[in-house]
């Protein structure tokens, strides 16, 4: 049984991150999709809402588990007896940085293999950072998040 992992921060988790998971999720027999924190860190939306707007997003892919965990990600896909981090890739500019991340991964340890893949062409240009930007600026992030990830951020708005 071949178990990934794919981390990030997903802070929110977006309609590209999606199409990411249900690829892998095509392809590997588990996906574990884990928010990646830092207590020193805070985000913008707090761990436990990432997690539950992910669950929600995810309640129609079976062979999806959703977690968070602390500290390197290679030390947390060992403890999940994972062989795979999977990562999406949109531009040369996630080229860049994916490969020195996945070549650090490597030294560190070389029997877990980062596979990436690319995303549909709609996503390509989806961020989490510009949905926040969206957001803040009163725009509407409908097209770029799932429908409770909206409905979510939307009520955050008229809250403030
Ligand atoms: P990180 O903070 O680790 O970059 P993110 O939550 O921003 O975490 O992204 C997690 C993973 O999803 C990364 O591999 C990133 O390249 C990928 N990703 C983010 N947005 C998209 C998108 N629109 N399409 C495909 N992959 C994406």
């Amino acid at each position: 049984m071949t178990i990934a992992i794919y981390p990030g921060s997903f802070d929110p988790i977006t309609k590209g991150h999606i199409d990411i998971l249900k690829s892998g999720a095509e392809i590997f027999d588990k996906v574990i999709i884990a928010v990646s924190y830092n207590v020193n860190k805070q985000g913008f939306l707090p761990i436990e809402t990432r997690l539950d707007l992910i669950k929600k997003s995810v309640e129609n892919i079976p062979n999806v588990e959703v977690d968070s965990f602390e500290g390197l990600t290679i030390e947390y896909a060992k403890k999940k007896n994972a062989k795979v981090l999977l990562r999406g890739l949109r531009t040369s500019f996630d080229f860049e940085y994916e490969m020195q991340l996945s070549q650090t991964n490597q030294l560190l340890y070389n029997d877990i293999k980062t596979v990436f893949l690319i995303t549909k062409p709609e996503y390509n240009f989806i961020s989490s950072s510009a949905v926040r930007e969206i957001l803040f600026n009163n725009g509407e992030i409908d097209a770029f998040v799932p429908k409770a990830v909206a409905q979510h951020l939307y009520s955050m708005r008229y809250d403030t």
